[in-house]
């Protein structure tokens, strides 16, 4: 609404925008392209509102004023993106309506090939210049293989974007484009990643359309993974194979998420990805381990990544590697208090994992997780859910994740009192922490009580405001000013008569 845009492609695009194109130029106007799959637009108060196969959603007044409508909208717009059976939505803002279309159909492996095939120059923008960037140094020797995902996490909001169908390229497209990738100056020979949304979902599908295309489901893998789901692996352990086969190609790394639960149903792959992809570390993301927390975030539970740590250990050896997975956690998730998160790193601890990364919760517009995070409700079931919103709950959550930095000495501390389990902080081996802190801890802490001092000692009331804050002399109406009666008074001579003020 704030864009005033008369026509907005959600999605991907690429078919939607060439559909506008097209019949721009063939003089259609902007209103006769609302018919467009993938596309929301406004209509004024007078303009007729297409309530036929329509759903209305709670008003943007209703939802903003109240949490269970704002469930209510999340929960509808997230069982309306099945693009075969998805319904119009509709939704008021004061007097105007804003239509949102169904989902663009999910694109062909031919449409993909087209799509993935333009002559990118896979450089960075020349208005960078030599700079070096970070994230261009992550995905430059990448190559995407599928797009979309079926794993319904509520933290993430892929399925908004990419669609919950798997589309993927053929096998010629992905090795013609790293064929390519070997001939641009300065590659290494290293294909940093062969993926997409999730690692190892390329070419798999609903095996029955005619289920596909009235199913509802929010995700194919859980709370089971569904028996009409085809879960093979074989296009994938080919294109694999291929990929490291290529001239000039030395190693092909798996870096994209690996979907566990699915990776074990194939021993194959996992022989295949153990053997020749990875290099030293793969990154899992099982993200939690209260069984509460991962029901909330549409996760398989924690035995299933410790099923996946036990095969890939076995694997891993049975090929001669030392290789190591690197799990990833959440901390904060709605769901998430400090008791779970107690367990989670009693779990970490017991497993001798440490996390050298952690994420905290962020909710991303649109997403389940966010719902719950802004209601403090499960918008399926209107249950409460616990949230950790305060600066300081998420300290404490996140310290945790990494109890054994000593940095984080303190905070675990607090948590561990706070939470009743004064258990965990001795000298056992049991124990989170030690019952003293470590040198390291009270260094951090004096360092930081004197960043913070320091800080202050900059502030308004010692010496007239930091730069650019109220007070400061730098500030509209602050500083010295001659004219001033304080100014006055300070240049009056001591014991002398006071000059007279305006
Ligand atoms: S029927 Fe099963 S596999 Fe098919 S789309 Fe629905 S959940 Fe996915």
């Amino acid at each position: 609404m704030d864009s005033k845009a008369d026509l907005l492609v959600y999605g991907m695009g690429e078919r939607g925008i060439l559909e506008v194109a097209v019949r721009m130029q063939a003089g259609e106007t902007i209103e006769a392209l609302r018919d467009l799959r993938g596309a929301a637009y406004r209509l004024g108060a007078s303009a007729t509102v297409p309530e036929e196969d329509s759903l209305w959603l709670p008003s943007f007044e209703e939802a903003t004023a109240d949490k269970i409508a704002f469930c209510h909208m999340t929960r509808v717009a997230h069982h309306e993106t099945n693009p075969y059976n998805a319904r119009r939505l509709l939704q008021r803002h004061g007097a105007e309506t804003v239509v949102i279309n169904p989902p663009a159909f999910p694109l062909n492996q031919r449409e993909m090939d087209r799509v993935y095939g333009l002559p990118y120059s896979r450089l960075v923008h020349p208005s960078y210049g030599k700079a070096r960037i970070p994230a261009y140094q992550v995905v430059k020797d990448s190559v995407q293989i599928m797009r979309g995902c079926f794993g319904g996490c509520t933290f993430c909001s892929i399925t908004a974007h990419e669609g919950r169908i798997i589309q993927s390229r053929s096998e010629e497209s992905v090795l013609s484009e790293i064929g390519q990738m070997t001939r641009m100056p300065g590659f290494s020979g290293v294909v940093s990643d062969i993926g997409g949304p999730t690692a190892n979902m390329y070419q798999m599908r609903c095996t029955k359309p005619e289920v596909e295309a009235v199913c509802r489901r929010l995700s194919c893998v859980h709370p089971t993974i569904c028996k009409l789901l085809g879960t093979d692996h074989g296009p994938l352990v080919s294109l694999m194979r291929k990929s490291r086969e290529l001239d000039g190609v030395k190693k092909v790394m798996v870096a994209s998420g690996i979907r566990m639960d699915l990776a074990r149903r194939d021993p194959d792959y996992m022989r295949e990805l153990v053997t020749h992809h990875v290099g030293g570390y793969l990154k899992v993301a099982p993200e939690h381990t209260d069984p509460e927390v991962l029901r909330l975030m549409k996760k398989p539970g924690s035995e299933d990544f410790e099923e996946f740590d036990r095969e890939f250990k076995q694997a891993s050896a049975r090929a001669g590697k030392a290789q190591y997975l690197v799990p990833y956690y959440i901390a904060s998730h709605p769901g998430s208090g400090l008791a779970a998160m107690i367990d989670l790193a009693v779990f970490l601890k017991r497993n001798h994992y440490k996390p050298d990364q952690v994420q905290d919760f962020i909710p991303s517009p649109f997403d389940i997780a966010a719902c719950m995070y802004h209601t403090g409700l499960d918008p399926f079931t209107l249950q409460p859910v616990q949230v950790a919103k305060h600066l300081r709950d998420r300290k404490l959550q996140r310290a945790l994740l990494q109890f054994f930095k000593p940095e984080n000495y303190f905070e675990v501390r607090k948590a561990l009192l706070e939470a009743g389990r004064s258990d965990l902080i001795g000298d056992g081996c049991d124990a989170l922490i030690p019952a003293r802190p470590p040198r390291e801890a009270l260094d951090h802490r004096r360092a930081r009580a004197n960043a913070a001092l320091s800080e202050q000692s900059e502030g308004d009331h010692i010496r007239g405001g930091r730069p650019g804050t109220p007070g400061a002399p730098d500030a509209p109406g602050g500083g010295y000013r001659p004219h001033r009666k304080t100014a006055q008074r300070r240049e009056q001579p001591r014991g002398g008569k006071r000059r007279p003020t305006a």
